[in-house]
């Protein structure tokens, strides 16, 4: 260190391009891996342990707000983002770091797509963040709208149709059914400065062909952004599928034991847009990061970067079992006396099934998989909410609560809770009854997650 205080610019700016190739060197290893050793170690190796980290194993909660530089002329490289450097957390940190490559490594998993991640506040400053470089002014296309699937996250709607439009008057054009090409075609046209669904929705499990969609996307020029919070990585990959942005609201299963608010944004390198600088495109998670969510501040907190960090290497055995239980409990409920309909991907009932079974599979087992989330509809009168609020207040293990992908088993009534506020039309659009009741199933046995819920069901 003590020579490095006679470095010129240029001496940083070359010492900055060898923290570089070591990055690159560390991304080849992790490519080679298969995807929970990736999960598990990441980029961070011994040497990164040694070097900077007084040899700990686990990747350090560097709770700082600032780095400190060794002289004048390495400040100046750094901020000039000539070398790479986390400077300030709210612009970059060695935790969250270490989290963002791990999540790029993941959603690009099985392929040589590179990719890059911002981590951000929360799920929905990732949508907000993700969005807002396509919505700038431009005069090429003065008038811009955007195409999304209706079957999204009630905060997605709520994001989307009162902020974006009410307030922006930025025209949101809703999909009614993901799965109608056409729809998306018809409602798709020059100002459209991308498309948007979510894969599976939250929480009517719907979903879309996102190979099609983003085939789509791309013959217009724009991109393809998917939400795949509900599936993540451990089922499917939307980079890997032609999409060119994912959201992952990281809050859920990501960090499933229920220790964080945060968000994730994964970009290709080189998206397709015809809005925006060439440095966008190029790289586009790096280029928001260092540029938009630098000066609009939705940075994540280090304690809950490393806290997911930790949960997202156990993602895939996690996945597997919800699954598992989830569909234990989807095959249950199917023809059950007391509910009306149960959708889930994994049942051949469901209208996309043949698609769930292409796009759905345990990665690096093949396996169909369908995810943790189920919803279902209680027997009632039309209109009514009287038996699943019944059957609701019955539960007695399973948590009545909104939230989703934790380990513990929680449910949820829709309409007046995630859904509420978007009013009975909105609702609607995102096929959500007063009787749905939206199911994520832990980590528990499924035996005694099932039983919970019969005997919930008995007494309505
Ligand atoms: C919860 C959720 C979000 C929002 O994430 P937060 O971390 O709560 O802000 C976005 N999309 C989907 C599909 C979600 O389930």
């Amino acid at each position: 260190m003590i020579e490095r205080k006679n470095f010129t610019k240029e001496d940083w700016v070359n010492f900055g391009k060898e923290m570089t190739a070591d990055r690159q060197r560390r991304i080849a290893r992790a490519k080679k891996w298969k995807f929970d050793t990736v999960a598990t170690h990441g980029l961070y190796d011994l040497h990164q342990a040694l070097d900077y980290n007084n040899g700990s194993i686990m990747e350090p909660v560097y709770l700082s707000p600032a780095q400190a530089y060794t002289n004048a002329t390495e400040m100046e490289a750094a901020l000039a983002y000539e070398m790479p450097t986390w400077c300030y957390t709210r612009i970059a940190n060695p935790s969250s770091y270490f989290l963002e490559e791990t999540a790029a490594l993941l959603e690009t998993y099985g392929t040589d797509i590179e990719a890059s991640c911002v981590a951000t506040s929360s799920g929905m400053s990732a949508i907000r963040t993700a969005t807002d470089p396509f919505l700038v002014k431009d005069e090429h296309f003065p008038n811009p709208n955007i195409v999304a699937s209706a079957k999204v996250y009630g905060g997605t709607f709520q994001q989307f149709w009162v902020r974006r439009f009410g307030e922006q008057g930025v025209e949101v054009r809703w999909i009614k059914n993901p799965l109608d090409l056409k729809e998306w075609e018809e409602k798709t046209d020059k100002n459209t400065r991308f498309l948007y669904g979510e894969f599976p929705s939250n929480p009517s499990v719907d979903i879309f062909d996102i190979s099609a969609v983003a085939e789509l996307a791309h013959r217009y020029e724009i991109p393809l952004l998917v939400d795949s919070t509900c599936a993540s990585p451990a089922l499917t990959r939307p980079l890997t599928l032609g999409a060119d942005i994912v959201i992952q609201s990281a809050s859920k299963v990501i960090s499933g034991s229920g220790t964080s608010i945060m968000g994730l944004v994964i970009a290709k390198k080189n998206i397709v847009s015809k809005i925006g600088a060439d440095e966008m495109k190029a790289d586009f998670a790096i280029w928001a990061k260092l540029w938009p969510y630098r000066d609009n501040g939705p940075a994540v907190s280090p304690m809950s970067a490393i806290l997911t960090l930790n949960d997202m290497r156990t993602l895939r055995m996690r996945v597997a079992q919800m699954s598992r239980n989830a569909m234990q409990v989807a095959r249950a409920l199917e023809g059950h006396p007391k509910v009306e309909a149960v959708h889930y991907p994994g049942l051949e009932s469901y209208p996309a099934y043949d698609l769930a079974k292409k796009y759905m599979r345990l990665v690096d087992s093949g396996e169909p998989m369908f995810g943790y989330m189920l919803a279902i509809e209680i027997k009632d009168r039309p209109g009514s909410s009287v038996n699943a609020r019944k059957f609701y207040d019955s539960l007695d293990m399973i948590w009545r609560a909104t939230d989703l992908g934790r380990v513990k088993t929680v449910a949820t009534l829709n309409a007046i809770s995630t859904h509420q506020q978007q009013g009975e039309e909105g609702r609607k659009l995102a096929s959500i009854k007063p009787s749905t009741c939206r199911i994520a199933c832990g980590v528990e046995n499924g035996d005694d997650i099932l039983a919970d819920i019969e005997q919930a069901l008995d007494a309505v």
